[in-house]
């Protein structure tokens, strides 16, 4: 059992081992995710950012791009309408190149001839022949070029060349757009991250070209990107690199004062432009901050959440492993350990027998203790005294036995040791010294035991017919008003296997009637002796064999069969009594033997009322005899069944009076009839002689005095005859007067019937 137990509770401390490293896995996971989950978060998040701000700079090159090639556009479609005019007629070319400014948001056109000579719709003619747009031109290529100084109205313009070819496909003239210089903010840019004010577009020596307006780097239009990052640096060789290179769109991330920036790099197809957008990088992530604070918030929420739940099921586990284990221990203490003594209950001690009998190296012994009369202990010192009694002798036992020697108290006072022993000696030794130590356990009585001891001859017998024939012993000696010890011997178990015998034929011997009366006369004691009544006492006649009833009785008193024992004797003498009315006598009160078995029982009183109706006899011919030693016990359930016997119209008396621990104060509050003395009193010893005189004395006239009538038992010489008329004893019975007889017996001693 306790193998069982510890099994649980390993299992019970491996459940809780794996669940806490399941919740340090869960733990350290978590750690792990967030430590992983973060970087990669930002990372993402980074990376995400930087494409945001690389593709809103695309858009937006884009749309500026798509402002320079409309623009181109125009002129190109202008240049065909110059190819196909008079070209050489100033007037003409004049009024072409003013109905193409009005026309479109040109600020004014103007045509350059082969000789360099310029007629603007402004108004006049100028020799620009050094200007590079009109010398691509003449070259036959389109060009944009901004800020460049007007040379008629000296104001700061974009120019936008095209090449004037005619059918022959010569360049005739270069025809040139003027607009005021762009501004990036009237293109409707996309913000980046809310900014409008970080686009530039750059040539490539890095001069800004267009900038978008005033920005914290102080990039302005005229200045150049250099200017804020040292083209000697890595990120301005790179930068360097990257204007010149022709179609690369890059994204770079570089310091700027100390400040880290997104560059978005985007060429623009037209020229050696290229648009830029700088922005600085935490403001970009700015706006995602949001997003990694509440994303790696959820993660990390999530991974609080997992880890708390772990503990709190961790902490439940273990308070159920806690709880469990305490139930355990809570169990195996109630198993394990009497709650009276603190010692062993009596699984335990089975559990030390079955492991001590496979020692084959000593002797065994199992001895049966008990505390005789303990009801009385119990009576005298109260519930809690008792018990307290049993403390002590449950300590005494212990001192006394050996190291591998252990004990049990099976239920109330008794107890059962098992002994280890070589020689018989030390078992007689210990029964001594547990005797002894008993008689010092309280100064207000004197403690008596009884001990059974069974010297364990088979090494296979189990513990409860070991504890059985200790029992027997002990049994054999009990009620002895001293201690005693005595060994188990086979006769005993000769007994057991008698009553066995009995107890199979009990039922069939009733039926068959092998249980008889016979019947012993009482005598008055005065001038002379008479009959005056009887007590009836059971024979079994058992093939050919009369038993008397102390083979018998005090095993159906055990089994319960006495009880049908005395309604079947009670019946027969009811026959009895109903036959002398019958015959026309006066019957002679017939007193029956109760046991005290029956005092448990309701209706007990009832019952021989009605078998008394059953005969139609009257009830005052019967005395109900129930011994003295009941009475001490039950003392409130005897007064009422002996009020209620009375009270049925049945005498009734006190059987072996002097025997039990009836005192003779308790007579006044029974309604008893009559006191039958026990014939102990009856001593042969000279010495006591004289005391036992006083005191049946005593007892008689104290009953005299109570109005009950007694009757000594067991008169068996004259002597005691005359001293009991003496004493003023009311009715004797004894072999003196008459034994126990068979019924014809007493009917013709009594009555005078004839068999
Ligand atoms: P008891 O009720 O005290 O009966 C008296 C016993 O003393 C009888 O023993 C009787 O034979 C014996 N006796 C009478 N005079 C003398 C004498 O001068 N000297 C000696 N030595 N003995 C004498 P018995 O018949 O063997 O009965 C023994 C006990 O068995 C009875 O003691 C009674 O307690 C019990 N008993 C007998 N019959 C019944 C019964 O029908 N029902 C119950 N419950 N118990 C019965
Ligand atoms: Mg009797
Ligand atoms: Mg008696």
């Amino acid at each position: 059992m306790e193998k069982k137990i510890d099994k649980i509770k390993d299992s019970l401390i491996a459940a809780e081992h794996l669940f806490v490293g399941i919740f340090a896995f869960v733990a350290i996971t978590a750690a792990i995710l967030m430590l992983i989950y973060v970087p990669a978060v930002s990372k993402f998040v980074n990376v995400y950012a930087g494409d945001y701000v690389l593709s809103a700079t695309e858009g937006n090159a884009n749309m500026t791009e798509a402002y320079f090639k409309q623009n181109m556009m125009i002129m190109k479609t202008a240049a065909s309408e110059f190819s196909e005019a008079n070209l050489s007629d100033p007037d003409e070319v004049m009024r072409l190149c003013v109905r193409i400014a009005d026309s479109s948001d040109f600020k004014h056109i103007g045509f350059t001839n082969t000789d360099g000579i310029t007629i603007s719709s402004f108004g006049g003619m100028l020799n620009t022949s050094d200007r590079i747009f009109v010398r691509e031109g003449l070259a036959g290529e389109h060009s944009v070029y901004s800020r460049l100084t007007c040379d008629f109205d000296g104001q700061l313009m974009d120019a936008f060349s095209v090449p004037v070819i005619n059918k022959r496909g010569e360049v005739v003239g270069v025809l040139t757009g003027h607009k005021h210089p762009l501004e990036l903010s009237s293109l409707k840019l996309v913000d980046i991250a809310g900014r409008t004010d970080c686009n530039f577009i750059l040539d490539d020596y890095g001069s800004v070209l267009y900038s978008s307006g005033p920005n914290e780097i102080g990039l302005r239009e005229g200045g150049n990107i250099f200017d804020v990052i040292s083209s000697e640096s890595p990120y301005g060789k790179e930068i360097n690199y990257i204007l010149n290179s022709v179609h690369n769109i890059e994204l770079k991330e570089y310091a700027i004062r100390g400040t880290e920036y997104f560059e978005a790099f985007v060429p623009l197809k037209g020229g050696d432009w290229t648009f830029v957008s700088i922005i600085p990088r935490a403001h970009v992530m700015g706006s995602f901050n949001l997003l990694i604070i509440f994303s790696v918030g959820a993660v990390g929420v999530m991974a609080l959440l997992l880890i708390v739940c772990s503990m709190m099921l961790a902490m439940r586990m273990r308070r159920i492993s806690e709880e469990i284990s305490e139930a355990v221990d809570t169990s195996l203490r109630q198993m394990y350990v009497d709650p009276l003594t603190g010692h062993d209950t009596v699984r335990r001690f089975r559990e030390n027998y079955a492991a001590a009998m496979k020692d084959t190296a000593t002797g065994h012994a199992l001895i049966s203790l008990d505390v005789d009369r303990f009801k009385a202990v119990n009576d005298l010192l109260g519930f809690e005294g008792g018990n307290e009694i049993i403390r002590k002798l449950s300590d005494n036992i212990k001192r006394n036995i050996g190291g591998n020697d252990f004990f049990v108290r099976s239920v109330g006072d008794q107890f059962y040791i098992f002994a280890n022993y070589s020689e018989n000696d030390e078992l007689v030794s210990l029964a001594e010294r547990i005797i002894s130590d008993a008689e010092y356990i309280t100064d207000e009585i004197k403690l008596s035991m009884s001990i059974g001891i069974y010297k364990i001859d088979d090494p296979m017998i189990k513990s409860r017919v070991a504890a059985d024939r200790a029992d027997m012993a002990r049994d054999s000696i009990k009620g002895r008003k001293e201690s005693r010890y005595i060994f188990f011997d086979s006769s005993m178990l000769k007994k057991i296997r008698r009553e066995k015998r009995i107890e199979d034929i009990m039922e069939d011997a009733l039926a068959l009637g092998e249980f008889i009366v016979y019947l012993q006369p009482k005598f008055g004691l005065g001038a002379e002796n008479v009959v005056v009544g009887a007590e009836a006492l059971v024979r079994w006649r058992h093939e050919g064999r009369l038993i008397p009833p102390g083979e018998f009785i005090p095993l159906f008193e055990k089994n319960g069969f006495v009880n049908k024992i005395d309604y079947y004797m009670f019946e027969e003498v009811c026959k009895l009594q109903k036959k002398y009315v019958t015959m026309g006598y006066d019957p002679k009160v017939i007193s029956v033997n109760m046991s005290r078995t029956h005092i448990h029982h309701t209706g007990f009183v009832d019952e021989l009322a009605a078998i008394c109706e059953k005969y139609g006899i009257d009830t005052k011919y019967f005395e109900i005899e129930i011994t003295e030693s009941a009475a001490y016990e039950d003392m409130e359930i005897l007064r009422d069944i002996f009020r209620e016997i009375k009270s049925k119209g049945f005498h009734v008396s006190i059987d072996d009076f002097g025997t039990g621990y009836s005192s003779l104060n308790m007579l006044k509050d029974l309604p008893v009839d009559v006191l039958k003395i026990d014939r102990s009193f009856l001593t042969e010893n000279a010495d006591e002689h004289e005391s036992a005189s006083v005191i049946i004395g005593c007892v008689v006239s104290l009953a005299a005095s109570l109005r009950i009538r007694t009757i000594c038992e067991g008169i068996e010489t004259k002597e005691q005859a005359v001293l009991l008329t003496k004493l003023g004893c009311n009715m004797a019975q004894g072999f003196f007067f008459a034994r126990p007889m068979p019924v014809s017996d007493y009917e013709q001693l009594t009555y005078g019937i004839q068999g």
